[in-house]
């Protein structure tokens, strides 16, 4: 018996009709590794279906794709274990290399149903006028977009190619039983766009304020009421435009987060608000399984931003976090964030390496064991380090 199960009913947030049929919902969420070892990226795929129903009526998604390597073993991966050659959803949820070159490879091998891709040059017309003081046009802004996100862009060419219907996911939006919660259209285009091309702050003015103070900033101690996350993390605009999905099976939540920083992660949170107004619930009440956004980098999640998400520090093991991280990432996931993780109830578990499962009601896998969880760490690196 796999200790990792969680109990699974389909809902996502605007289905509240479906929830009434509370149908009995199999799945399957598979995190297969990325890049040579000290790089990171995410190739995920997810099965899902209604219990009793034939495994070929099941849907697949693959959220990323990783580099080209990961995108071949998808595609190995879904002929083998789900013994089909068809995805019904592929999502990219940002344009970096990491996420997206794989999908490239997905697209040519596998039957594609629906792209879901951010395409930021089909409305030049619409965000001109917050480069007006760059001189540009809409042609060269255009094409400074297509080729700041060339890897998205040939997805959108492949998909043309391939007949594939390609469709862009903004906050609100369904594919299949996820309900996209994060970015907006408006936030997407008319803050994050314009902003692209800039780096985080902080991150150049800590560099510089603690080259010289680098040995007084080792020894930070945590234990489960202490904790040194911090507040003000920042990640780049397009780290922060990944799409967030997110479902109920069996009336327990489920989150994808890509490499979504702290403000996604709210916009995220304020959107389920909004809606569990109508639900009379918080997400922490339902969320069973999250994806460690980014690679289990600081920068992206905050104690406010957890609390809202989780649940406020110090209860008992009942969710599960996947995290996407290479063997020999030195930064990736950072122990403050497994510390945050599971002062909130999560076991959090990594790829490493390896390929991590975690499933309800689906078939055993013959060579796969139980995952051991990542342990609570009571030294962790500074913050600024
Ligand atoms: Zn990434």
């Amino acid at each position: 018996m796999n200790p990792l199960i969680i109990g699974a009913g389909v809902m996502g947030i605007a289905w509240l009709i479906k929830q009434l049929k509370d149908k009995d919902m199999n799945y399957e969420i598979d995190f297969l590794p990325v890049g040579n070892g000290s790089s990171s990226g995410d190739a995920i795929v997810v099965r899902y279906g209604e219990n009793g129903d034939d495994y070929d009526n099941y849907k697949v998604m693959i959220i990323d794709g990783g580099t080209k390597d990961s995108g071949q073993a998808l595609v190995n991966h879904i002929k083998k274990y789900y013994e089909v050659n068809y995805v019904d959803y592929v999502v990219n949820t940002h344009p970096d290399q990491d996420h997206t070159s794989g999908l490239s490879i997905v697209m040519e091998q596998l039957e594609v149903g629906e792209l879901w891709i951010h395409q930021p040059w089909n409305y030049v017309s619409e965000i001109i006028h917050h480069f007006k003081d760059q001189r540009i046009t809409e042609e060269s802004l255009e094409k400074r977009l297509k080729d700041k996100f060339s890897a998205s862009y040939a997805l959108e060419e492949l998909a043309i190619q391939n007949d594939v219907e390609i469709y862009e996911p903004y906050q609100g939006m369904e594919i299949g039983v996820f309900e996209v919660m994060s970015p907006s259209k408006d936030w997407y285009l008319h803050t994050l766009i314009p902003s692209f091309n800039k780096t985080p702050e902080r991150r150049l003015e800590s560099a510089s304020m603690f080259d010289g103070a680098k040995n007084l900033v080792k020894n930070i101690f945590e234990s489960l009421e202490i904790e040194t996350l911090k507040e003000d993390g920042e990640t780049s605009a397009d780290n922060e435009s990944s799409v967030i999905l997110y479902t109920k099976f069996n009336d327990e939540g489920i989150m994808f987060t890509g490499d979504a920083g702290i403000e996604a992660l709210k916009h995220a949170v304020d959107y389920y608000d909004r809606e569990g107004v109508i639900l009379s619930e918080k997400i922490y009440e339902k969320l069973k399984f999250i994806q460690v956004p980014h690679h289990g980098s600081r920068r992206n999640v905050s104690p406010i931003v957890l609390d809202r998400l989780l649940g406020k520090k110090g209860q008992l093991e009942n969710k599960m976090a996947f995290v996407s991280a290479g063997k020999d990432a030195e930064k990736h996931p950072r122990n403050t964030v497994v510390n945050a993780f599971i002062r909130r109830g999560c076991k959090v578990c990594a790829t490493q390496g390896n390929s991590i499962r975690q499933h309800h009601n689906m078939p055993d896998r013959e060579g796969w064991n139980s995952i051991t969880p990542l342990k609570f760490s009571s030294k962790v690196d500074g913050y600024d380090e």
